[in-house]
């Protein structure tokens, strides 16, 4: 088992990544950096989903000038992603931008890279270096054949190597691949090979369904082991969806603390109410909430109340009606048509009173 906690901590704006359990939620913007409107309006509907850390991709002139105006618009950290171009790298760091996401061997002549370097120590801005394995160095395929777990590590140690040589150590790493057992063998292999914070991502991982599915078993994977300090779930879908499957899956291992959680049945032949459009409901409804309550929404007797009272709050159906549960005491029947609208009032209920304490 390996400790996050372990790693260097690394501080991108005002936040810290690595150096404790907390994992950390990214996503990416899919709009024209550019369009300043609209990346501000998408990066404002991340934040509000949960997103901690956002990326926008930086790939001319016009988007590393965008920052300045898009920073000010903004409160989460804010990162460049960008590939080749030191120049737009240089822009982008003098317009406030707190993460750059470059691999320092494709900068080309050491003298760009030595600018790069010497402008992030300068303002204390880290380099995240993205290992893709679908992007290895030509000397690392040449040397393996083809991607593979070692040569992804081999390429993240020969960018950190040329990085630690100008003294730079505010460093993240990414080593990722659609393959999942790929990235969990060269994640795990990195973990061991070095202490900086790593960014855990199953790339092109697809779909809404798939890319959930996929993303999940990897990352997962890897949470469990105690491997991960910032996670992004790549969906080809609204990325608003990504921040939404991050904050489960953190959930899923008890690394989050600002969420609630929903337990609900997946019914069968004893069922007498309409759960499923219940459970969607609320698990709608718990989703903007940011108190680590538990919820649960079961379809009878037979298991609802022992859920129930493992639960804050929660309701087992019964024919025609509901048995609403509160810290594993019944508190009331109430008519099924009643049941949801009962439930959230509940549900607010909690919320307060867990604020006030
Ligand atoms: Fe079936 Fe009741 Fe279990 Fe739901 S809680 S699956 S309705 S037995």
């Amino acid at each position: 088992m390996f400790h996050r906690k372990d790693t260097v901590p690394v501080r991108v704006g005002n936040l810290t990544i690595g150096g404790s359990d907390e994992v950390i939620i990214q996503s990416m913007c899919t709009t024209k950096t550019a369009d300043v409107a609209a990346t501000v309006a998408e990066i404002h509907r991340l934040e509000e989903a949960g997103c901690q850390i956002v990326r926008v991709t930086v790939n001319n002139k016009e988007a590393a000038e965008a920052i300045k105006e898009i920073k000010k618009q903004i409160s989460i950290p804010l990162v460049a992603d960008i590939h080749f171009d030191h120049r737009l790298a240089l822009t982008a760091i003098e317009n406030g931008i707190d993460k750059v996401r470059i691999n320092p061997g494709n900068i080309g002549k050491r003298d760009k890279v030595e600018a790069v370097v010497r402008a992030c120590k300068e303002r204390g801005i880290p380099i995240r270096i993205g290992v893709n394995a679908g992007s290895l160095e030509k000397h690392l395929l040449d040397k393996y054949g083809y991607p593979t777990p070692e040569a992804m590590v081999e390429s993240a140690l020969f960018h950190i190597g040329i990085l630690e040589e100008l003294d730079f150590h505010d460093i993240i790493v990414s080593l990722k691949a659609s393959d999942v057992p790929m990235a969990i063998a060269a994640y795990t292999k990195a973990a061991e090979a070095f202490r900086y914070p790593l960014h855990l991502g199953i790339t092109e991982s697809g779909t809404l369904f798939s890319g959930t599915i996929k993303s999940s078993a990897g990352i997962g994977a890897l949470l469990s082991l105690g491997i991960g300090n910032t996670v992004r779930i790549s969906l080809s879908a609204d990325p608003v969806e990504e921040v939404k499957v991050a904050r489960e899956l953190l959930k899923t291992f008890g690394l989050i603390s600002n969420a609630a959680t929903l337990v609900s049945c997946p019914t069968c032949g004893r069922l007498d109410i309409d759960l499923f459009s219940i459970a969607n409901e609320v698990e709608e409804y718990i989703s903007k909430i940011k108190v680590p309550i538990k919820v649960s929404v079961l379809g009878c007797a037979v298991n609802g109340p022992g859920e129930a009272r493992e639960a804050d709050i929660g309701i087992a159906g019964a024919r025609g009606e509901g048995m609403l549960f509160r810290y594993g005491e019944m508190v009331r029947k109430v008519p099924e048509a009643d049941l949801l609208s009962e439930l959230k009032k509940e549900i607010d209920h909690i919320v307060d009173e867990y604020e006030k304490t």
